[in-house]
């Protein structure tokens, strides 16, 4: 059941041809779009699906970014590449490392944005959150990102780019010819939950995780990709078509009413609707959970009751429930639950028979955590107009 309240997409993608002299930047081109543009630039048809075949390995399997090291292609073909195409990703603008090893980057996308992307690690495995907008047109009012404006939607080129980004930053590209299997990653995982609301992007979040899937490319399996919507319905079913990862949800709420206040998305498809909507996912098995995401906000939606009235919500879809301490940021209306409350809480949902992991904050010293970044877009306008100043289009 919905409501009529409206939830506006002002969103735009910038086109695929980057202001880089005309050039098409490759990088997150799906195969089948790669191969138009090679032939679009004079590539034999017969030869187009091969040459893909060996570029993608070179981008993506072994992190090359200068056509004129593909080796196994000719000198002249390298040559056209690099006159025609380009092999663009964001660009670093700054880099903090937390006392806890998490890293939090900065980095630049065309048009001068800047978005956040975060890399944590763990002792098995390290876990990159992956940014799909500018900001955020959703106003969820406990999260920083929420409360900014300016949104660009990214391309697939920026999205599946962080990955690589970090990939470049953690040393972890195989030597070009060889495939490195078995080991244990240091970018093993990938959870959509940076800035922004992945299902309001789709095509792109879907190009680029394909391409971070490709058993030729990143090969990190689909289980090891987790996309946080905050309830966007009608998207939910292609999300298990079309991508195949798994998915969370924040929920946060156990009733409309303090739901509509906590994630306003909820005026359009209410708990009712998104609940019909997960109960029908196409992949959900007990080995393939459900995560729904609470954030634990001190005297909003953490009582005994609460807990209680989700875990009866919940019932018969496999689910783990990821509580989560709010970090609260400059200005927030909310405090974080105490710890005690937190544990209560957990305990009932333990009680009925689902997994309650309480997430450990990571990175608080560099403000890397969950619901957090925004201050990228701070910087983003401030540079900006620098930017505009340079270009002389404020006289
Ligand atoms: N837009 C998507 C994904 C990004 S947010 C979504 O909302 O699901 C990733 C997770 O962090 C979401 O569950 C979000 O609700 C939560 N979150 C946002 N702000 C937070 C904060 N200040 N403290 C704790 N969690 C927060
Ligand atoms: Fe957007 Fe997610 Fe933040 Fe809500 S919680 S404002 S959907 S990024």
């Amino acid at each position: 059941m919905t409501t009529s309240a409206p939830i506006t997409q002002d969103v735009h993608t910038i086109p695929r041809k980057l202001p880089t002299g005309g050039k098409t930047n490759l990088v997150g081109l799906t195969r089948e779009a790669m191969r138009d543009a090679l032939i679009e630039a004079g590539a034999p048809e017969k030869q187009a699906k091969m040459r893909v075949g060996q570029i993608w390995q070179w981008i993506y399997q072994w992190g090359v970014r200068d056509f004129h090291a593909m080796t196994n292609l000719s000198k002249a073909f390298r040559a056209e590449l690099d006159e025609k195409f380009t092999l663009e990703i964001p660009e670093v603008v700054s880099k903090q490392v937390s006392t806890d090893g998490t890293r939090k980057y900065l980095v630049r996308i065309a048009g001068g944005h800047e978005v956040e992307v975060v890399y944590i690690p763990e002792t098995d495995r390290g876990t990159l959150c992956v940014s799909s907008q500018v900001g955020c047109t959703l106003t969820c009012s406990f999260c920083h990102t929420g409360t900014q404006k300016l949104v660009r939607n990214l391309t697939a080129g920026e999205i599946v780019g962080q990955i690589m980004m970090a990939r470049d930053d953690l040393d972890e590209w195989p030597t070009p010819g060889t495939r490195v299997q078995g080991e244990v990653r240091l970018l093993s995982n990938i959870v959509l939950m940076g800035m922004g609301e992945p299902l309001y992007n789709f095509e792109n979040v879907r190009d680029a995780m394909n391409i971070a899937m490709d058993p030729e490319g990143i090969s990190l399996s689909r289980r090891r990709i987790t996309l946080s919507t905050s309830g966007v319905v009608p998207e939910i079913a292609r999300t298990a078509q079309e991508i195949g990862c798994l998915l969370a949800v924040s929920f946060h709420a156990t009733t409309d009413e303090v739901r509509d206040k906590l994630v306003p998305i909820n005026k359009r498809w209410n708990i009712e609707a998104l609940l019909e909507a997960l109960r029908a996912y196409p992949r959900v098995s007990n080995s393939e959970r459900i995560t729904f995401e609470y954030v634990m906000l001190n005297g909003v939606n953490d009582s005994k009751e609460d807990a209680h009235r989700l875990v009866e919500l919940i019932k018969g879809i496999p689910a783990k429930i990821n509580l989560i301490p709010f970090n609260e940021w400059p200005g927030a209306p909310y405090t974080r639950s105490s710890n005690n409350r937190i544990h209560a809480f957990a305990d009932i949902i333990h009680d009925a028979g689902y997994a309650s992991p309480i997430r450990r904050p990571r990175g608080e010293d560099i403000f890397a955590a969950c619901g957090q970044l925004k201050s990228a877009t701070e910087r983003e306008r401030k540079s900006r107009k620098q930017i505009e100043a340079e270009a002389g289009l404020n006289d």
